[in-house]
Order: structure tokens, then sequence, then C-alpha cells
């Protein structure tokens, strides 16, 4: 089977699985701010079934991806799909939870995808191992539109919780001296944090 069709139905069955994928927009923005920026090795922080992992592979041969998950069943899933399309020698996974990960390298760009209330806790972190210049995309950032919503009308106690630790994120990082953010509207909302140097 072609690359191409082994991708579409690994697409549709996390769809059909209720796997949160990166949406097609946001997607698109993020693949070609990695070709744009000549990103070579990347940090990912929740693989899911490998999806993203495996498009941003896509963009260029060079690109290499560690990339970390701690469900058991997803991690196994991403492993399957990393070994269909090849990218095993490219695609490192990381099966932990990543507060229990110590990495060696650094990385050019780190994507952070994983627990949404944890988003400062990944950012603080992983952002040592991510070089001068080099960029942390956030996924999510609007929460199924949940952020721009009055809180009264959100339903739930836990997800009022979430939208605001997603809100205290978003002030977190327009605030932090070491990084210059630009929030965008594309999929369910990214925010782009650009390390500055020295
Ligand atoms: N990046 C993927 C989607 C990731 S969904 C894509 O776009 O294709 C978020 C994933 O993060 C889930 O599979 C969840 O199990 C994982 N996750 C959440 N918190 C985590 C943690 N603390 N450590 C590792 N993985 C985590
Ligand atoms: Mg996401």
């Amino acid at each position: 089977m072609e690359n191409q069709n082994k991708i579409q139905e690994m697409k549709e069955k996390a769809l059909k699985d209720d796997v949160p994928i990166i949406q097609d927009d946001a997607l698109r923005f993020l693949l070609n701010y990695l070709k744009e920026n000549h990103v070579l090795r990347i940090l990912e922080v929740g693989t899911a079934v490998g999806y993203s992992a495996i498009m941003m592979c896509s963009v260029n041969e060079n690109i290499t991806v560690t990339t970390i998950e701690r469900d058991e069943k997803r991690y196994l899933e991403a492993l399957q799909n990393i070994k269909k399309l090849q990218l095993e020698e490219r695609i490192s996974l990381i099966f932990k939870d990543a507060f229990d990960v110590t990495l060696e390298e650094e990385y050019d760009f780190i994507f952070i995808d994983a627990a949404k209330a944890q988003n400062k806790a990944f950012f603080e972190k992983f952002e040592k191992y991510l070089k001068p210049g080099g960029t942390i995309l956030t996924d999510n950032m609007q929460f199924h539109g949940l952020v721009d919503q009055k809180e009264e009308t959100i339903p739930s106690r836990n997800l009022r919780g979430l939208v605001r630790k997603i809100k205290e994120y978003k002030v977190f990082l327009e605030n932090h001296p070491g990084y210059i953010t630009t929030f965008y509207p594309y999929g369910d909302g990214l925010a782009v944090s650009r390390k500055r140097e020295g």
C-alpha cells in the first residue's frame, strides 16, 4: 500500500476511535512552520497513535522525532503505525509519563500536545532541552472553543477548571521573558513560543 493510503487509513481509524489527533489546518500550519524554519530535531509530548509524529517526518527526510506517550494501548498502536511507515529509525517512542522522562539531547522544536491542564508544567520541564532560537508549539489553546466561552456557560466544574488552567498558561506564555509567543486560531488554537537567542 502507498504511504499516502496508510496515512489516510491511520487518520480515519484515529477519528473513529475518538483519538484527539491534530486538526487539518493546524497540521498544515505546523508542517509549514517546520519547513520554513528548517527544523530537524523534534520532541513531542503526547504521541497518541503517532499521527502527528509521522506527519512531521513527512516534511523532510532528515527530520527525527522523539515522542512520549503514557497510555499503553496508544503507545502500542503508535509502534505499529510507525513500523507500517518504516519510520522506526526516525521516530523514537518513549512509553512513560512525560514527567518521569529525562532526556540527553537538545531539540529545535517541541510540540506540547498532552494533558491540557499540565501545559505549563510540561513547558517548564522540557524547555531546558530547547535550543536558543527554537520553538515550542502548544496545541488546543482554545480547548474546543471553551476557552473563549463565558465561564458560567461551561457545563461542568472539571471543564471550568481545565479552561482556567489554559487561560493561566496563556498569561504565563505572554509574560515569559525568555520567549516571544504568538497565538493562532488554526485547528483548536495554537501557541507558538520562540525562545530568545542568548
Ligand atoms: N499528538 C497527537 C495527539 C496527542 S493526544 C496527534 O496529534 O496525533 C494526547 C496524548 O497525550 C494522549 O494519548 C495521552 O495519553 C497523552 N498524555 C497525556 N498526558 C501525558 C503525560 N503526562 N505523559 C505522557 N503522555 C501523556
Ligand atoms: Mg492536540
